[in-house]
């Protein structure tokens, strides 16, 4: 020892005492802090269990619900999923989730007949016979809504394959352009043009823009066919048969993964994550209010090797500070959209659709005229999968509605409940995709959500930022944004 310098003394002897501490089975497990319970924390808790095993222990704070934007609302004893409700028959990660947890999944979630409605007048209704459904969108809109299912089959769901794949494969990207390019790159490409011009370049027709994608991108994201192309296609999405969700409600898949990861579960407002070593690997500090605390006086804080951020961290989102950071750590400079979901209680008016009777509504209206003051207007049916003994109607609409306003859908309640959500980001017309990693070992899982928000995106997520973590902390640096080349057509999986 005698020739070595003074860092060099200190190298071997924290590396004796690495391996005599592993020799002995008394090394510090890294230590992992999640902000946010909803599905994206708490299965990236599951992956990284996954990953990590027994040696790994994790926090997950949570100011409010267990699930996050899957929280239900109750009505007369029942509950309907009041955020997140349907999922896609090829989403792989919540099928894998509601798999290990002993979940059923409810296939017909939204049954019925589905009317497009212009504020005047239904300009297109779906019918209880399938061949008559054809027929009449055939009639109204050509081939496009045959098309429009290979399309998406094509452009999404197969790239979606991919990236399954190259998931199990272990493959990790340090932001969400770099994984979207993995998977396919014209995908990046639709993010970068409107979902008017991507379509209309695809070759669907102004009606079909003006009428069905319109209607899909109001209710699924308050917004209109001016926003960035990729959301507008993966929404599209749900032209597909087999949408499904959870019986019981959708929030069981976060609850029953935080159990399943085995992480711990504290209750608390985290108002501060600051740098408390910057050495490699770096030490960090969450900051937080216990339980429903807003006293400054009961502020607690714990140390972290890994901080992930899964809560939307955008512009007005959240007022977590950043602090002793050497460079500064931004928010998404995008805002998010309000969408208020109303549930009534009550008998909907069918003149107001310009039909004679309640039996001959639809069950789901899109609308698609922006001075509607209602984005969509659907029948709910209870998680539970019974039949509520009075019906329940659900209004998106992007502002709180007025009384009169709702009285003009359902004149008469007998219960009514009001959620706002600040639901998703407001899609520009193009758009710049952030970084999962927002210092060394802190990374933000919801920039995925620029690409395209729903709860398979946050698993997907979830996964990419647990597999950087992991890489990270254990040094396979090659692991990471890797050129991967594209399998042929031969190889390509079935969906
Ligand atoms: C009205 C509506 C309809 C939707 N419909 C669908 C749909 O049909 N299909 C679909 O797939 N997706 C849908 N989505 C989107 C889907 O719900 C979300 O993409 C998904 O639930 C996001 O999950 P998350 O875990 O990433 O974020 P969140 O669910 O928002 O979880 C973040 C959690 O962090 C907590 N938190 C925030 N700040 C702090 C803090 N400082 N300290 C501690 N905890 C904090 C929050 O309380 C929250 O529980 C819909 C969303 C809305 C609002």
């Amino acid at each position: 020892m005698e020739n070595l310098t003074g860092f060099a003394r200190l190298c071997v002897v924290y590396c004796l005492a690495a391996y005599v501490g592993q020799c002995f089975g008394f090394e510090e497990k890294p230590r992992v802090g999640i902000v946010g319970a909803g599905i994206g924390g708490t299965s990236a808790a599951y992956f990284l269990r996954e990953l990590f095993g027994d040696d790994v222990e994790i926090d997950i704070f949570e100011k409010q619900h267990v699930g996050g934007r899957l929280t239900p609302v109750t009505i007369s004893g029942h509950n309907y999923n009041a955020g997140g409700t349907i999922i896609h028959p090829a989403n792989l990660y919540m099928i894998n989730f509601t798999d290990i947890l002993g979940l059923t999944r409810d296939t017909k979630p939204e049954p019925g007949r589905l009317g497009i409605f212009d504020g005047e007048e239904i300009l297109f209704s779906t019918s209880d016979y399938s061949a008559l459904t054809i027929a009449k969108l055939m009639w109204r809109y050509g081939m496009d809504a045959y098309n429009i299912q290979n399309w998406v089959r094509d452009k999404i769901l197969q790239p979606l394959t991919r990236l399954y794949e190259f998931q199990k494969e272990g493959h990790a990207f340090s932001t969400v352009e770099d994984l979207l390019n993995a998977m396919e790159p014209t995908v990046v490409e639709y993010s970068k043009k409107t979902v008017k011009d991507l379509f209309k370049e695809e070759g669907f027709s102004d009606r079909f823009i003006d009428e069905f994608v319109t209607g899909a991108m109001r209710v699924n994201y308050g917004q209109t066919t001016g926003i960035q192309g990729l959301v507008g296609a993966v929404s599209m999405a749900g032209v597909e048969r087999g949408l499904w969700n959870v019986v019981g409600g959708n929030h069981q898949v976060p609850q029953g993964l935080l159990r399943k990861s085995g992480a711990n579960l504290i209750r608390g407002k985290v108002t501060a994550v600051s740098l408390t070593s910057e050495g490699s690997p770096p030490v960090y500090q969450i900051d937080y209010l216990p339980g429903k605390s807003t006293n400054e006086d009961d502020l607690n804080s714990k140390e972290y090797d890994i901080v992930i951020i899964a809560t939307p961290f955008y512009n007005g989102m959240t007022d977590i500070k950043f602090e002793d950071f050497q460079t500064s750590i931004d928010p998404v400079s995008d805002a998010f959209h309000l969408t208020v979901a109303s549930f009534i209680e009550g008998e909907p008016n069918a003149s107001f659709f310009g039909l004679d009777s309640v039996d001959s509504l639809p069950n789901t209206f899109f609308t698609t005229n922006e001075s509607c003051f209602f984005n969509s207007f659907a029948k709910q049916k209870p998680v539970s999968g019974e039949t509520a003994e009075k019906t329940v109607y659900r209004v998106f609409s992007n502002s709180v509605p007025n009384v009169d306003q709702l009285k003009q859908l359902v004149p008469e309640w007998s219960d009514i409940r009001v959620v706002n959500w600040m639901a998703y980001p407001e899609y520009p017309s193009s758009v710049q995709l952030p970084s999962f990693t927002l210092h060394e070992q802190m990374y933000h899982i919801n920039a995925i959500e620029m690409a395209a928000s729903a709860m398979e995106m946050s698993a997907i997520g979830a996964k990419n930022v647990a597999l950087l973590a992991y890489y990270r902390y254990t040094g396979q640096y090659d692991k990471i944004d890797e050129t991967l080349t594209k399998p042929d057509n031969a190889q390509k999986s079935e969906l």
